[in-house]
């Protein structure tokens, strides 16, 4: 897809590193992809001497920084939402190929391993001016097409309501917080995460089988501000060059996706099959959505799934939508790999 424009949706690849595990037990194989970053391309090994060559616009490796993942896959999203546009982050992959790593790794005691969660607020708050401009934070689980509240336990099931005229998708019944500093962001998110775990303790499930949601709304006051305002054909004019707007809103949605794993279905017992039913129908409902933002066309289907209805409002239009695909080397995987290359394939 062409890099940038708006409605369409750009794709890179992250390969993570051999965990110590498969060092050792895969020792005397080869990884099963191979990637030429600078030619942006990935190459997924067929047998001994030969491989499928897929292009990405991003080809990130095993030693890209956590800083490098961040320019290139959320910063030019998170300059659009502070420019009042819509914008999302998605990662898409097999359990364990480091979708949290990428999104949502605090990175206290190493800030350098901070994820695009963190390294977005920190865009955001530097950018915005504290005395007119206001940042409100929501987050959120989506399990079994049911909407839960990570700040109120007890919020669990949270509806999506859709303005029929703008489009536009709201939470009425979810928690808001509004973030002034980064620690208090950094705090917001453990708790949400804690919550998380105790919800699905008690609902006996994994969170690699839910999708987390994470939305940051800023809302700038261009009274009395010279702020650029991007124009129509994207050149920069100055807000009282124009009638100006007196407020811009943007939204911001990260999504960490529910593990791409294909479960065998034999012998699961009925609640992890009808979970499983349930992640495939979110999943294949969001691919469907991307595949026609990809070919331009007019329908996007957003009514099929909970993750897509809320996502509405991200899709298309103005908006900008990054998703990142992970993986793991390992051969063992393989097959896994390669369905998660065809999703990002098919997004582009
Ligand atoms: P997922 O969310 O996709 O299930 P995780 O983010 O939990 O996967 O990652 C699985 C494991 O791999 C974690 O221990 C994580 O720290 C590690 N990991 C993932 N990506 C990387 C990376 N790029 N560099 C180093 N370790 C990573
Ligand atoms: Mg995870």
């Amino acid at each position: 897809s062409e890099s940038g424009v708006p409605g369409r949706v750009r794709v890179a690849v992250r390969l993570r590193p051999r965990n110590a595990e498969e060092s050792v037990a895969d020792a005397d194989f080869a990884d099963c992809v191979e990637l030429q970053p600078e030619l942006k391309r990935l190459k997924l090994r067929k047998n001994n001497w030969d491989s499928d060559t897929y292009e990405f616009d991003e080809v990130l490796t095993e030693f890209s920084s956590q800083k490098r993942v961040y320019e290139v896959v959320a910063k030019p999203v998170v300059e659009s939402v502070l420019d009042g546009y819509n914008g999302t982050v998605m990662a898409y992959g097999q359990t364990g190929t480091g979708k949290t790593y990428t999104l949502g790794r605090l990175g206290e005691e190493d800030t350098a391993g901070r994820g695009i969660m963190v390294r977005a607020m920190e865009d955001i708050l530097t950018d915005i001016c504290p005395e007119t401009d206001s940042v409100l934070v929501s987050y959120l689980q989506l399990y079994m097409e049911t909407i839960q509240d990570l700040l109120d336990p007890s919020n669990d099931n949270i509806s999506i309501v859709e303005d029929p005229k703008t489009g536009d998708v709201s939470l009425p019944g979810a928690t808001v917080v509004e973030i002034r500093d980064q620690k208090s962001f950094i705090e917001l998110l453990r708790l949400g995460e804690a919550h998380r775990f105790a919800a699905n303790t008690k609902m006996n499930t994994e969170s690699s089988r839910s999708h987390a949601i994470l939305m940051v709304h800023v809302r700038r006051s261009l009274k009395g501000r010279d702020l650029a305002l991007p124009s129509q054909n994207g050149e920069n004019s100055h807000a009282k060059s124009l009638k100006p707007p007196v407020v811009r809103k943007g939204k911001l949605v990260v999504v960490d996706l529910a593990g791409s794993e294909r479960i065998d279905k034999s012998g699961i017992d009925g609640h992890t099959l009808e979970e499983a039913k349930s992640i495939n129908l979110s999943l294949s409902a969001l691919g469907k959505c991307i595949n026609a933002l990809a070919e331009n066309s007019a329908h996007v289907p957003v009514r099929d799934s909970k993750l897509t209805r809320l996502l509405r409002d991200s899709f298309g239009g103005t908006a900008r939508t990054s998703l990142i695909i992970t993986i793991g080397p390992s051969p063992r995987h393989r097959a896994e790999t390669a369905s998660t290359i065809m999703f990002g394939q098919r997004a582009m």
